[in-house]
């Protein structure tokens, strides 16, 4: 572990070094202090018993759903605010050819090491959402951006990024947790205080996000919505679910206009 570590510092400070031009240059819609959270747990992502335990429970469901809708085999795949690589690897081995990127250098780097061991072949770069979209319009089958959009200042330019990074009728998939009363109990209060399954200060209540809300986004970027799925955790059994109560943990399937 002491080794993997010190590789990890090691490649994200040459990468820091690397990409001082662009976090300088450029006005980021990130939120450092978010970033710094992930960057605090990088060398936890693959343990399945740390604070990333949650993503990798829900992450059979997920994919099994994003699947099911779009089939992913041969699916050229951008996956938006990918951490270590949970989703993206395991949309790569679904056959699908997956681009990850995320903007925190260490997360990328744990998810490069972690396919040297899994024999996954996910394109990882540090870049913004936005840029890329500058850069490749309209060339991926298919995006996800999962578990991001309540840690960024600006979740509708997102949205809007990730509109544009796919081609006409291709798919956009977001995951998000919704504002009410009930989500603030069980994904701060239960998750962060009594479960301890998350270090508390992992998520702001003001920053979760209305389905209505991001239904209001997806759609001023040309955006349909197709479908939503709701993600149940059960305290008692321990277990998540998938099904139609979207009051805390949801999932949202789009589509761009043709
Ligand atoms: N999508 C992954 C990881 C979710 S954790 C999954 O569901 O398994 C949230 C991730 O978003 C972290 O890796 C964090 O570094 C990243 N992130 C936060 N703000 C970002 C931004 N503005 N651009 C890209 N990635 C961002």
């Amino acid at each position: 572990m002491a080794t993997e570590t010190m590789a990890i510092e090691t490649l994200t400070s040459q990468k820091l070094n690397a990409d001082t031009h662009l976090t300088k240059d450029v006005q980021l819609n990130a939120d450092e202090a978010e970033l710094q959270k992930f960057a605090d747990l990088s060398h936890k992502w693959w343990d399945i018993n740390s604070e990333f335990k949650p993503l990798h429970e829900i992450n059979p469901l997920r994919l099994h759903w994003i699947d099911k809708l779009i089939a992913l085999q041969g699916r050229k795949v951008l996956d938006v605010g990918c951490g270590g690589g949970i989703l993206s690897e395991s949309m790569y081995f679904k056959g699908a050819e997956v681009t990850g990127i995320d903007l925190g250098e260490k997360a990328l780097n744990v998810a490069k090491l972690h396919q040297l061991e899994s024999g996954a072949k996910v394109n990882y770069q540090y870049v913004s959402v936005e840029k890329l979209a500058e850069e490749q319009p309209a060339s991926f089958d298919v995006v996800t951006c999962m578990e991001m959009l309540e840690h960024v200042p600006d979740p509708a330019a997102i949205v809007a990024a990730c509109a544009k990074l796919v081609k006409p009728g291709g798919s956009v998939f977001f995951s998000t947790i919704n504002r009410n009363p009930k989500s603030y109990l069980f994904a701060v209060i239960g998750a962060e205080y009594l479960l301890n399954m998350l270090p508390k200060g992992t998520h702001d209540y003001s920053k979760f996000i209305k389905p209505s809300e991001l239904s209001t986004w997806a759609r001023q970027a040309d955006l349909n919505m197709a479908d939503m799925r709701g993600m149940s955790y059960n305290p008692i059994t321990k277990y998540y679910s998938l099904g139609d109560d979207v009051s805390v943990n949801y999932m949202m399937h789009t589509v761009l206009s043709i």
